[in-house]
């Protein structure tokens, strides 16, 4: 049988994890070809040089990965059309806003027997209503498409600390088992589900509550005020998963992409970071600033994502369900300060 090839498409913090891991797998596994494309969305660094070529001649992304080796077989590729199309087996991770133009610039030049995964947290929000990432790719590009989440802050896999991983598939288990092939090694657990949308739902609404997480870090409330916002989000967060899809499973929610990655979130991740700095300046300074300032170039996704997410309620009427999540956006965007995350958790009123 023919061996599968894989291009990682996106070099960020995690994309560039992602290729690391991806690629020690593919020199072990006969199934697999050596060579992992990743694409680059191109840049000029401080020195002139294009990071590209960088990556290339130091096999090391400098910026968005600096003192990691990424092994000799990752090829980055600046050219999105050529890095997809010989793949048969495409890995997407960039930030959740880009995916749709990538989705545009690449329909019909990819491989019609391709599979996909998504290791992207988010979704869109169109007039037709919400939309997850992995449909989105899916629709776009007519092809099945899995999804990756889990407790996996990317500086902490690049030096090979133990973490799991869930995969989420909707049919094929031979399809979901072939990317557990690839993605597992010693210190990455994978296991798989058959539930595409919880596992890519908990992944996407984790980066809303650890936004209120930061805040009451900010706020210096201390440990059991942090605890009972993340007991609220991981309540808001499964609500919302069963009445957008009622096949939505509750095991789900005890996976590594689940309770797990809300944790590591809420306690070391960028939008946690960024939001107390938030609430420090006592939201005089936007979240906008903060990211450029605090991260370098890599993307928040909570702040966006819990204005997707308000969209949907308020649309449907759901509003008053989900105090949680819509307070978060309501501070992010300024109309309530940062204190707001814990009024209204005092008001709220008392769940079983
Ligand atoms: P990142 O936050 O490092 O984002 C920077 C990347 O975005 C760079 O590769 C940059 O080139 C790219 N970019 C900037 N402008 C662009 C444009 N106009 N078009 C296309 N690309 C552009 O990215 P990341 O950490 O790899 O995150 C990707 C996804 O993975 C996100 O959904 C994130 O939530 C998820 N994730 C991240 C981590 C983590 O620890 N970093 C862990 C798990 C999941
Ligand atoms: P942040 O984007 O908040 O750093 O979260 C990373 C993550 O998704 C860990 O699983």
């Amino acid at each position: 049988p023919e061996k599968s090839r894989v291009t990682v498409v996106g070099s960020g913090n995690w994309g560039s994890v992602a290729a690391k891991l991806i690629a020690s797998n593919t020199l072990k596994l006969n199934s697999f070809h050596d060579e992992v494309r990743m694409w680059v969305f191109e840049e000029t660094l401080p020195t002139g040089e294009k990071l590209s070529e960088v990556i290339n001649r130091t096999n090391e992304n400098v910026k968005y990965l600096p003192g990691i080796k990424l092994g000799k077989n990752v090829i980055a590729d600046p050219n999105l059309e050529n890095a997809v199309k010989d793949a048969n087996m495409l890995v997407f991770v960039t930030p959740h806003q880009f995916m749709e133009g990538i989705c545009k610039r690449i329909v019909g030049k990819i491989r019609k027997d391709a599979e996909a995964i998504s290791l992207i947290k988010g979704m869109e929000v169109k007039k037709e209503g919400p939309c997850m990432i992995s449909s989105l790719i899916s629709e776009q590009l007519g092809i099945n498409c899995c999804v990756l989440m889990g407790a996996n802050i990317a500086n902490e896999i690049a030096v090979e600390k133990f973490s799991e991983a869930t995969v989420g598939y909707r049919k094929s288990k031979d399809i979901a088992e072939k990317w557990v092939q690839l993605f597992n090694i010693s210190y990455f657990n994978v296991s798989a589900v058959q539930d595409v949308e919880g596992v890519e739902l908990c992944g996407t609404l984790k980066n809303v509550v650890a936004i209120a997480a930061g805040l009451v870090d900010g706020l210096e409330m201390g440990n059991n005020t942090k605890a009972a916002i993340m007991r609220i989000g991981l309540r808001e967060m499964k609500a919302f998963s069963k009445l957008l899809f009622p096949s939505v499973k509750d095991s789900t929610f005890f996976e590594s992409c689940g309770v797990a990655d809300l944790i590591t979130t809420c306690l070391g991740g960028r939008n946690r970071k960024c939001a107390e700095a938030f609430a420090r300046n006592g939201g005089k300074r936007s979240f906008d600033e903060l990211e450029a300032e605090m991260l370098q170039g890599q993307k928040l996704q909570g702040v966006s994502t819990a204005k997707e997410v308000y969209e949907v309620l308020r649309h449907r009427g759901w509003l008053e369900l989900f105090p949680l999540f819509s307070t978060v956006h309501e501070i992010c965007i300024g109309r309530l300060p940062p204190t707001a995350i814990v009024e209204y958790s005092e008001h709220t009123p008392k769940f079983s």
